[in-house]
């Protein structure tokens, strides 16, 4: 017998979208986020979890709406000084975000797990969901370029996604074990949502936490994802390029074939509709819909869609 919550997986700006339009259709509470940690860094001695935070503050209504990330009407003076002792400026953290990383570091020093420092900074930022760090222990994404390996937020931030990527690693990431309960709540959710996010670097690590692929083949036909890739292009970032490095097609196909183990159901763009029949021969039910969610309107529709298909 299923429950009455969902699972919701999660990276960071394309997945905020959507878990902003589910958080407006049903009760936040009813949202379990199994959260992508592969893009947590350490800079200036503060641990920092990028995904984490985006979810959080979007959940909590102090997100920056435009940008998707950080906090609204953030000012970045500590920043302005910490670029004069680090060279680590590159990391835009902004004055109120760096108080999450303070509070985050000093719960670490006494003792605490990520998860349950995540539930302290919910409960305090007025967030109804529960969001889960998809493991406790360090994960650490690391990708080799022409210009050298570096940290995934380096590549992403820094060099704006310009060096060619020639490998993608998970440090940690053969230690990693999903949270207490966890493969629990795969197996009992009424619908497991996989959200439209990066399949290689957001999605593709929580896939690799010890039992979760294997937790959700055995619920296959209620896993539900959606195409961050339309007509053959990401939204945003570097999906295309990551998917590349490992060998996948750029296509609403690609990311199908990659979830194909575990995945029932898929959600692609209407303009890539044409497609759905080869999609269905892979054994995954297609529907399409228009799925940029460029206002809140269109984020609830996708969400209500999910929610009824
Ligand atoms: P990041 O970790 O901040 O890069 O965010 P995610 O991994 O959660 O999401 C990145 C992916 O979201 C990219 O592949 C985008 O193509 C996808 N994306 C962003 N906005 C939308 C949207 O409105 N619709 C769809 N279908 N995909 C989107």
């Amino acid at each position: 017998m299923s429950k009455n919550y969902y699972v919701v997986l999660a990276g960071g700006v394309g997945a905020a979208k959507l878990i902003e339009g589910l958080a407006n259709v049903i009760e936040p509470k009813l949202l379990k986020i199994i959260v992508n940690t592969g893009d947590d860094i350490e800079l200036f001695g503060l641990k920092i979890c990028p995904d984490l935070d985006i979810i959080t503050y979007t959940l909590a209504n102090l997100v920056d709406k435009e940008k998707g990330w950080g906090f609204a009407n953030e000012t970045f003076n500590c920043l302005n000084i910490l670029k004069r002792y680090y060279d680590t400026g590159w990391f835009n953290a902004g004055d109120q975000d760096l108080a999450t990383h303070i509070y985050r570091t000093d719960l670490f020093k006494q003792g605490f797990s990520k998860a349950e420092i995540t539930n302290l900074i919910c409960q305090n930022l007025g967030v109804k969901s529960h969001l889960i760090p998809m493991c406790n222990e360090s994960v650490q994404t690391f990708v080799t370029t022409d210009s050298g390996t570096m940290h995934f937020e380096e590549y992403f931030i820094k060099h704006q996604c310009k060096p060619e990527v020639i490998n993608i690693h998970f440090e940690g990431i053969e230690n990693s074990v999903p949270v207490k309960n966890v493969l629990k709540y795969i197996e009992k959710a009424r619908k497991i949502i996989i959200c439209p996010s990066n399949p290689i670097v957001s999605i593709g690590t929580i896939l690799q936490v010890k039992g979760i692929k294997k937790a959700l083949s055995k619920v296959k036909d209620r896993v539900y994802s959606i195409s961050p890739i339309i007509e053959g292009i990401p939204v945003k970032g570097p999906t295309d390029k990551l998917m590349k490095c490992v060998g996948l097609e750029v296509s609403c196909i690609g990311v199908a074939k990659f979830y194909q183990d575990f995945l029932g159901h898929f959600i692609i763009d209407n303009k890539d509709c044409f497609l759905k029949p080869e999609i269905e021969g892979l054994g995954i039910k297609t529907y399409c819909y228009d799925t940029l969610m460029v206002n809140l309107e269109k984020k609830k529709e996708l969400a209500q869609f999910i929610i009824k298909v």
